[in-house]
C-alpha cells in the first residue's frame, strides 16, 4: 500500500493538521515508516527526525523493545474498561509514577492525553477546596506565555495573547494573568516574585491553584527561565494557601537535563501533569498525580468522588508501553544521552548567536532553541530542511531541537548543520 497523488489531495482537501486551514493548506510530507532518529518519506529519502515528534519520542522510533511491549499486550487486551475493572499494565505503571516522582505524589489519575491531565488537575484543585469548605476558591493564576493544551480548562489558563482567548471569548471563564517570568536560567529572581506576590495577594481567595511550567515555557515561546522563581512560586503558594499546579507534560521524563524540571528548583507541586513522553511517543496517555492532602478533599467534597472517567482511560496498551518506556530510560542511561545533546547543542548552536538574523541561541537538556528576529516563512524553510535530509518545524521567530535522547554526535551535528545553512 503506498500513497498516490489523488490521495494526497484528499489529505490536503478534507484532512485538519494541527492548526491548519482546509483552503490553501500548507504541504504536507507523506511519511512512510520510521525507525531509530528517521523519518523515511514514501519516496524513499530518509530525514533525521530533531523533534521526537513533538517531545514525545525519546528512544526513536520502531524500538524493539517499544514494539514487544505492545505487541505483548495485544495478545492479551488491547482495551477494556476502567469502570469497576483494573489490570495489571495500569497497577505496574502507576506504581512506577508513584515511585519516580516526590514522595508525596502517590495519587494517579490516568488520562488520555496533555490536554485531559491538565483539565484533570484543574477540577482536582477546585474539587479540592470544595472539600475544605472553600468553594469560593474556584480561579486559576498563571504567568503569560504558558502553553496547557486546547481543551476549554487548558486554554482558559493558556497565554491570552499567544492563546485562543479572542476567538472563544465569552465562553471562556476569566483567570487571572501574571507577568511572564522574565529571569534567566541562572540568577535569582526576587523581581519576577515581588511582581508575583501582588497578584496572590490580591486574588488569594478566589485561588484555587496556580498552573505553570517550571523552567521550560514550551509552545508559548521555548522560554528557559529560572528555577528560583518556581522556588518561590512554591513558597507563595505555602503563605498564601493556593495549590500548585505544575505541567510537566513537555519537560517530563529528563528532557532539560532533570528527570522532571521541578527537580532544578527542588520543589514538588501538589498536583502534576505528565504526558508527550510518557509512552515514549508509541500511544496517547498521560497522568495527573497529586497528595493525599488533596485525594481527602476530593472525597471530603460534596460530590464525594472526582468528578472525571474518560472512556479510554488506562488503556492497557497505552500503559504496557509506557512502563517499558520508562524502563528503557533507566536502562538507556538517560542522564547521559540528555548530558551529551546539552554539550553538542551548546558547542554547535551557541555560536550562532553571532549571526545577524539571531536575536538569542538558548540550549537546556536535549532542547535547543535559535531565536530570529524575522518569523520564518514556514513553507518555505521546511521544504529546505527536508532537502537537506532533516526533519525540523520552526514556529514563529523559533527554530528549534529536542531529538530523540538515542541521537548519535554526526547525526546531531546534521540537524544543527542545517539550521547554520537555513540562516
Ligand atoms: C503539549 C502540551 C500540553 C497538551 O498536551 P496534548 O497531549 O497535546 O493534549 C499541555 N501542556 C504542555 C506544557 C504541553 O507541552
Amino acid at each position: 500500500m503506498s500513497i498516490s497523488n489523488s490521495d494526497t489531495q484528499f489529505d490536503r482537501h478534507h484532512i485538519w493538521h494541527p492548526y491548519t486551514a482546509l483552503r490553501d493548506p500548507l504541504p504536507t510530507y507523506p511519511i512512510a515508516r520510521a525507525s531509530g532518529v528517521r523519518l523515511y518519506l514514501e519516496d524513499g529519502r530518509a530525514l533525521i527526525d530533531g523533534m521526537s515528534s513533538w517531545w514525545a519520542a525519546i528512544h526513536g522510533y520502531n524500538h524493539p523493545a517499544l514494539n514487544d511491549a505492545v505487541t505483548a499486550q495485544l495478545g492479551k487486551m488491547s482495551h477494556v474498561m476502567f469502570g469497576g475493572i483494573t489490570h495489571e499494565p495500569a497497577i505496574r505503571l502507576c506504581q512506577q509514577l508513584v515511585a519516580m516522582t516526590p514522595a508525596p505524589l502517590e495519587k494517579v489519575f490516568l488520562a488520555d492525553s496533555g490536554s485531559i491531565s491538565v483539565e484533570v488537575a484543574l477540577k482536582m484543585a477546585v474539587q479540592y477546596w470544595q472539600g475544605r469548605g472553600q468553594p469560593q476558591k474556584c480561579r486559576y493564576l498563571t504567568p503569560r506565555r504558558g502553553y496547557h493544551g486546547d481543551t476549554f480548562g487548558a486554554m482558559s489558563v493558556t497565554d491570552p495573547d499567544s492563546g485562543m482567548h479572542w476567538m472563544f471569548k465569552g465562553l471562556l471563564p476569566g483567570h487571572v494573568f501574571m507577568p511572564m517570568p522574565e529571569t534567566p536560567f541562572d540568577r535569582d529572581a526576587s523581581n519576577d516574585l515581588a511582581i508575583a506576590e501582588q497578584y496572590f495577594a490580591e486574588h488569594h481567595q478566589e485561588l484555587a491553584a496556580v498552573i505553570l511550567e517550571p523552567v521550560v515555557q514550551g509552545a508559548g515561546g521555548m522560554r528557559i527561565y529560572s528555577p528560583d522563581y518556581v522556588k518561590g512560586i512554591r513558597a507563595l503558594c505555602d503563605k498564601y494557601q493556593v495549590l500548585l499546579i505544575l505541567d510537566e507534560i513537555a519537560t517530563g521524563f529528563g528532557r532539560t537535563g532533570k528527570l522532571f524540571a521541578m527537580e532544578w528548583a527542588e520543589v514538588f507541586p501538589d498536583i502534576l501533569c505528565l504526558g508527550k513522553a510518557l509512552t515514549g511517543g508509541y500511544m496517547t496517555l498521560a497522568a495527573t498525580l497529586t497528595t493525599q492532602e488533596v485525594a481527602d478533599g476530593i472525597s471530603d467534597s460534596p460530590a464525594g468522588c472526582f468528578m472525571h472517567g474518560p472512556t479510554f482511560m488506562g488503556n492497557p496498551l497505552a500503559c504496557a508501553v509506557a512502563c517499558q518506556s520508562l524502563a528503557l530510560l533507566s536502562e538507556n542511561h538517560w542522564q547521559q544521552q540528555v548530558a551529551a545533546i546539552e554539550a553538542q547543542l551548546k558547542a554547535e548552536l551557541l555560536p550562532l548567536s553571532a549571526h545577524e538574523a539571531v536575536a538569542d541561541v538558548r540550549v537546556l537538556g536535549a532542547i535547543g532553541v535559535v531565536e530570529v528576529k524575522e518569523p520564518v516563512k514556514m513553507a518555505e524553510l521546511q521544504a529546505n530542511f527536508v532537502e537537506l535530509g532533516v526533519w525540523i518545524r520552526p514556529f514563529g521567530k523559533l527554530i528549534y531541537l529536542m531529538p530523540p535522547y538515542i541521537i548519535k554526535p554526526d547525526e546531531l551535528t546534521q540537524l544543527t548543520s542545517a539550521i547554520k545553512a537555513a540562516l
